[in-house]
């Protein structure tokens, strides 16, 4: 069942990118970056460190994806401890962890987590779920 966080709990939220998809996740992050600060964010290693140079968010920094880090937020979400996924696909170029890839995705449909895999998508995601901000 989703766990939809209650307005007494910081949302949670985890922000993933391919390399072709990382600037429009930056782009993402800084039309949200007031809202994004009252979240939880754990990221993939080189997509979390890009939000927090380039955006200036405070991130939990995972594994990078194709070392396991897709994995870890898979982990974590299955346990109930993330709310919200946004998940920029690189449909385009084939990648090495392809296998960790279907199994985060398949993980949010086990377990009725939200996931945004395109860009518009993840806007009406974060428009919908991220706190409005004062
Ligand atoms: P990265 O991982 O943020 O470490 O590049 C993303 C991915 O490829 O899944």
């Amino acid at each position: 069942m989703t766990s939809i966080p209650t307005s007494h709990s910081l949302l949670r939220i985890a922000l993933i990118a391919h390399d072709g998809r990382k600037d429009q996740m930056i782009a993402l992050a800084r039309e949200f970056a007031p809202r994004l600060q009252a979240c939880r964010i754990c990221a993939t290693g080189t997509t979390g460190g890009r939000l927090e140079s380039e955006v200036g968010l405070e991130v939990e920094r995972l594994l990078s994806g194709p070392l396991g880090g897709d994995l870890q937020i898979g982990a974590r979400l299955a346990v109930g401890e993330v709310d919200a996924v946004v998940f920029l696909r690189d449909p385009m170029t084939p990648q090495p962890h392809e296998p960790d890839i279907n199994a985060l995705v398949r993980a949010c449909d086990v377990h009725d987590v939200p996931c945004a895999t395109n860009a518009s998508t993840a806007r009406l995601l974060l428009e919908q779920m991220l706190p409005r901000s004062a």
